[in-house]
């Protein structure tokens, strides 16, 4: 039978209404609307794009948004003055700074730099160690989108064999550590695979959850996914251009192949990706909420 395609843009979109009650009811109350400020060095064009979506579901939810476009020579110690000029603005409660930096900024120096209270990406140690603790502030963006995509779809992740292929700080590292921590939605049993694991499928195979990071366009095929598995694929991949000149996308799984062993799995584009923009709102608005509770 064909797998239930979990759909991360209708997900996401019904995540957005809540966050929308959640903005009205900041402003009603507390007369505080989320402040986000997203940094963009350079104009490399993947980055570009993601800003300008971020930037615009922002202004879509009524978060006040502040865009800052940096010349690409800027020196590290600039950038840093402006992070932490942010970090005093009370109207902003969450500051993204858009990766990757130009080679002459040192990328943690500048993440570390941020205030942990306002490290709506949850890149920064300080939340990294919270969420390893079960004592998260911030779930990094994509991780957490993964997450409610199985929670809402009724996926039952508590006693799971969950199988996380790659092990990146952005998305492996994290989802793995959050689904293994003792709480609703999480309490399985995590396996994280990378490019060392001996014999990649027979970890695959076992999984009743497959979650699929590793930039690698289709590497799972079929032969590798358990009947009935639930199977999410975080890949972007960029194989070629659409006859309207737009990007052609691929996941890091086989979706036709998978589709028809699997009961659910995420397509590319429409699945992770749209989760997690959302997510970055969701943090946006939680840390405007805590601001009320440090004010
Ligand atoms: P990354 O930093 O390149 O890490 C890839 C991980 O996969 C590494 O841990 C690597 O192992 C492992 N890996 C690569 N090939 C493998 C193989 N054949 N077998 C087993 N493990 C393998 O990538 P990332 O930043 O996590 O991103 C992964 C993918 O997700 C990319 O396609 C990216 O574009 C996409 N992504 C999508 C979103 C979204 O919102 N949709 C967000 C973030 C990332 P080693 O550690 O041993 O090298």
């Amino acid at each position: 039978m064909a797998a239930k395609i979990i759909s991360g843009a209708e997900i996401a979109s019904a995540i957005r209404e809540e966050i929308k009650a959640d903005v009205i009811q900041l402003k009603d109350e507390y007369n505080i609307v989320p402040g986000l400020v997203t940094i963009i060095v350079g104009k490399n064009p993947a980055s570009v794009s993601y800003v300008t979506a971020k930037q615009k579901t922002a202004k879509d939810l009524g978060f006040y948004s502040v865009q800052e476009d940096v010349d690409e020579g800027v020196s590290e110690g600039e950038l840093l003055n402006l992070i932490n000029t942010y970090n005093r603005d009370p109207h902003i409660h969450g500051i993204l700074v858009q990766l990757p930096l130009p080679p002459h900024i040192n990328e943690t120096n500048i993440l570390y730099a941020i205030d942990p209270d306002k490290d709506v990406d949850g890149f920064h140690p300080v939340n990294l160690g919270r969420l390893v603790i079960g004592e998260a502030r911030f779930y990094p963006c994509t991780p957490y989108g993964i997450q409610q995509m199985l929670v809402r779809t009724g996926v039952a992740v508590e006693g799971a064999e969950v199988v996380v292929v790659g092990r990146s700080n952005i998305v492996g590292k994290p989802v793995a550590m959050m689904l293994v921590q003792k709480a609703k939605g999480a309490n399985a049993t995590v396996t994280m695979c990378h490019t060392a694991t001996k014999d990649l499928a027979a970890h695959t195979r076992r999984a009743d959850i497959l979650i699929v990071a590793a930039g690698r366009p289709k590497a799972i095929t079929a032969d590798m996914v358990k009947e009935g598995a639930v199977v999410i694929d975080v890949g972007v991949n960029r194989i070629g251009m659409t006859s309207e000149g737009k990007a052609k996308l691929c996941g890091d799984v086989d979706f036709d192949g998978v589709k028809e062993k699997a009961s659910a799995i995420t397509p590319v584009p429409g699945g992770v990706g749209p989760m997690t923009i959302t997510m970055l709102m969701l943090n946006t608005v939680r840390a405007a909420q805590w601001s009320l509770k440090t004010a």
